[in-house]
């Protein structure tokens, strides 16, 4: 089983060890995963709710030559043995370097020891008790089983977390035997055990007279408080078992309050505005354009009544009926939807439009009439497209339909000689 160096030096990023033991693990396009597994290693295996460590292990030749093995994840099985994967073979009995990526162990030190501070805080200030966490790519989330948990809760917390920070209390790691741990937590002095039996790892925050936390885990964490850089509060979502926190710590900290505040520039520069009234200029465009909206319905209305009464005046007299057909594009359907019922307003009048359709779409046909010309547009219109392959239907004054484009020519023909049928015989 593979001596895990960072349980005692979570600081550790570079160390030297054997291979034990290879295998292929999957093959693709020619290229093989390997997996390695060393006597001791300082690499960190996805587990416990923190993200693997990446790096790189290094074997030289006698000659001097280096192959070096980049290590694209780092897993642990069931017995406890840490398996590194490569693209790279490494040949067991040989003794590699590790290297682990620096920024990235110290970015996860930095969020996984300040979640057990923010759970800590968060205990402390509102009694919540953390159920999970996750230390993501960009943020990092506890689940707390609180009914209730305000804004202004979880700002005290965070005071309290970036008291602690600045107080710079050791964090400390030591092994302990059950029945200690059992007795602390009888004693309210931790407040859960994972069930395995055995010694625990336990991580404390220091604390007067009690440690501030004390958590049995198998993670790396920073040697005191003021490591983890800075701890900020981010979002705040309720979840099926009570509230979810998302946070970020150190760097990450600085880098998001730099994407935030780059954002807000940008938006200011848009708008000419400062910051603080930019809510204020947003909530007044948005007002805006509600009326603006509002406008352009009754402009559209009003434009449609006059383009209608102009269409019913230019269409043909017959019988004493007026038949205003118009042909319409795809995108204009709202519009022509509008004219036909204003159409259908006029005395003696009806409306046969057709809207183009493409080779995935049908073509859209309209048919208004108004009520004293005695037609049914629902019927009529339904038969005609039902023949040419389509459907549709509606009511006496008002109906549509829809056929294949190859069929709208013939179907236009035919319910414009029902329309003056109809309308012959009436
Ligand atoms: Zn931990």
């Amino acid at each position: 089983m593979t001596e895990r160096l960072y349980y005692d030096d979570a600081r550790l990023t570079s160390f030297t060890a054997n291979v034990t033991q290879i295998e292929e693990v999957s093959r693709a396009g020619g290229q093989s995963m390997w997996r390695v597994a060393l006597d001791r290693s300082a690499f960190y295996p996805h587990s416990g709710g923190q993200p693997n460590d990446r790096g790189t292990l290094t074997a030289s030749s006698r000659s001097g030559a280096a192959l070096i093995a980049p290590i694209e994840d780092v897993q642990e099985d069931d017995s406890g043995e840490v398996w590194h994967y490569t693209l790279k073979p490494l040949v067991p009995g040989t003794e590699v370097r590790g290297e682990i990526d620096r920024a990235r162990r110290l970015d996860h030190m930095q969020q996984h020891s300040g979640q057990h501070l923010l759970s800590a805080a968060l205990f402390a200030v509102a009694q919540a008790p953390t159920v999970s966490f996750h230390l993501g790519e960009n943020l990092s989330t506890i689940d707390l089983a609180v009914e209730q948990l305000s804004r202004q809760t979880l700002e005290q917390a965070e005071d309290f977390a970036n008291a602690v920070i600045a107080e710079d209390r050791p964090m400390s790691t030591y092994r302990t035997s059950r029945e200690q741990a059992e007795a602390w937590l009888a004693a309210g002095q931790m407040r859960k055990l994972p069930p395995r039996s055995g010694d625990l790892r336990i991580v404390e925050i220091a604390g007067d007279p009690h440690p501030l936390d004390r958590n049995a885990c198998g993670g790396t964490h920073v040697a005191s408080t003021g490591a983890i850089g800075g701890l900020h509060v981010r979002g705040l979502e309720k979840v099926r078992q009570g509230w979810r926190v998302e946070f970020v710590c150190g760097q990450r900290a600085v880098r998001t309050a730099r994407q935030d505040y780059a954002a807000l520039c940008e938006l200011s520069r848009t708008l000419s505005e400062p910051f603080e009234r930019l809510s204020e200029r947003l909530r007044s465009m948005q007002s805006d354009a509600k009326q603006s909206a509002k406008m352009i319905d009754s402009l559209t209305g009003e434009l449609a009544t006059y383009r209608a009464g102009q269409m019913v005046q230019s269409a043909p007299v017959e019988n004493g009926r007026l038949l205003v057909r118009q042909r319409f594009a795809a995108h204009e359907q709202g519009v022509a939807k509008q004219l036909a019922a204003k159409i259908s307003g006029h005395q003696k009048a009806a409306a046969l439009f057709a809207c183009d359709g493409d080779d995935a779409q049908p073509a859209t046909i309209l048919l208004a009439a108004n009520a004293d010309l005695a037609i049914d547009c629902g019927a009529m219109l339904r038969e005609a497209v039902t023949a040419a392959g389509g459907r549709g239907g509606g009511s006496k004054t008002m109906a549509q339909g829809s056929v294949p484009m190859a069929a709208l020519e013939e179907t236009l023909q035919n319910l414009k000689r029902a329309v003056v049928e109809m309308t012959s015989n009436a």
